[in-house]
C-alpha cells in the first residue's frame, strides 16, 4: 500500500522473535541501530543538521543492510558488486527506465527473475496487487514525469523494496497454505465490503440473520463458508502460476510459522484509506515499514549526493 514518511516509525516495534530464525536475530541488532539512528534524524529534521552530520555508510553496514531486506547473506564482494550494480541504475534521468531497471535489478535479488510480475507507472505511489501480481510505483511529484530527481529516486527505491518484502511475505504465506490464504483474502475482501456503504453486503447479512434466526455473527460465519467454497471467490490463480512450483513448507518449521502470521495478518488486513492506524500496526506493514531505515541506508552509499 501507500508510502508514508519516516517519522511514523515507531522505534518500539519488537520484532517478532517467535517466527525469527538464527540467522535474522543476528541481523536484526543493526537492524535497530539503524531506526535509533533515522529516528534521531527524522526528529532534528532541518536539512543543514542532516547535512553536517551526514556520513557515508561502511560496505559492511550495507553488507547487514541487503542480507537484511533479500533475507540471505552476502560476502564484502558480492556486496560492492551488487552495489555496484545498484550505482549503474542511479544514473538513469528518465522516470520510467529508471524504475523499470530498479524493478528489473530488485525483481532478480528478491528471487524473482522468473516469474511474472508486472509493473505499474500509473499514479499508485507504491502498491502490491497479490491477487495479479501487479507491482504499482510512481514518483510522489507528478511534475517529474520524464526526469528523476534525486529524492525522487531515493523514495521509489524504498518504496520499491517495501513493495517486494510484501511479495516474499505473500510467497511465504502460499507456502505454508495456499488454502488457508485464500480463506483469508476472502474474508479481508467480505470484512471491507461490509464497512462499505455502497456494498450490499451489510444488508444481506442482516437479512440472512432474520430469516435463519441467527446472530450476526452466526450469519457472517456461514457466508463465510460459502464464499470459500465459491469458485467465483478464488483469489489464487497468480500465485499458482508463480509460486505453485515451489517447495511448500513442513508443518511447525520457521518458515511456517512466519507464513501462518502472515495468512492471519492477511484476514485481518484494512487499507490505509479505511482505518490507517490498524492499516499501520498490521504485522504486514510493520515489517515493510522495517525495510525502510535498511533501504534508505543503502540509498546513501550508492548515490553520489549525500544528503
Ligand atoms: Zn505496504
Amino acid at each position: 500500500m501507500m508510502i508514508y514518511p519516516i517519522s511514523h516509525i515507531n522505534t518500539h516495534i519488537p520484532f517478532k522473535s517467535d517466527i525469527n530464525s538464527k540467522k535474522e536475530k543476528n541481523i536484526s541488532t543493526p537492524m535497530k541501530v539503524g531506526i535509533g539512528t533515522l529516528s534521531a534524524l527524522a526528529v532534528t529534521s532541518g536539512a543543514v543538521l542532516i547535512r553536517r552530520k551526514a556520513q557515508k555508510p561502511m560496505i559492511w553496514k550495507v553488507q547487514e543492510d541487503f542480507s537484511r531486506i533479500f533475507g540471505r547473506e552476502f560476502t564484502l564482494d558480492e556486496t560492492r558488486d551488487l552495489a555496484d550494480k545498484y550505482k549503474r541504475i542511479y544514473h538513469n534521468r528518465n522516470t520510467a527506465t529508471y524504475i523499470t531497471e530498479l524493478n528489473k535489478q530488485l525483481k532478480e535479488d528478491f528471487g524473482y527473475k522468473n516469474t511474472n510480475i508486472t509493473l505499474n507507472i500509473d499514479g499508485t505511489l507504491g502498491a502490491w496487487d497479490k491477487v495479479n501480481g501487479r507491482l504499482h510505483v510512481t514518483p510522489a511529484d507528478q511534475k517529474t514525469h520524464d526526469r528523476v530527481l534525486h529524492r525522487h529516486k531515493r523514495d521509489i527505491f524504498v518504496t520499491m523494496v517495501h513493495e517486494y518484502t510484501h511479495v516474499k511475505q505473500s510467497e511465504i504465506a502460499y507456502r505454508t497454505s495456499p488454502e488457508e490464504l485464500n480463506k483469508a483474502l476472502i474474508k479481508r475482501n467480505y470484512n471491507a465490503n461490509l464497512n462499505d456503504k455502497y456494498s450490499p453486503e451489510k444488508e444481506l447479512l442482516e437479512k440472512m440473520a432474520r430469516e435463519q434466526n441467527l446472530t450476526l455473527e452466526e450469519a457472517k460465519e456461514k457466508r463465510l463458508e460459502e464464499l470459500y467454497n465459491s469458485p467465483n471467490e478464488y483469489r489464487l490463480k497468480w500465485m499458482d502460476e508463480a509460486f505453485g512450483n515451489m517447495e511448500k513448507f513442513q508443518p511447525y518449521t520457521e518458515e511456517y510459522m512466519r507464513g501462518l502470521s502472515y495468512i492471519e495478518e492477511n484476514g485481518k488486513y484494512v487499507s490505509a484509506e479505511q482505518n490507517f492506524a490498524e492499516y499501520r500496526k498490521n504485522w504486514l506493514e510493520e515489517e515493510a515499514y522495517l525495510t525502510a531505515p535498511f533501504a534508505k541506508e543503502i540509498f546513501s552509499y550508492i548515490t553520489p549526493i549525500f544528503r
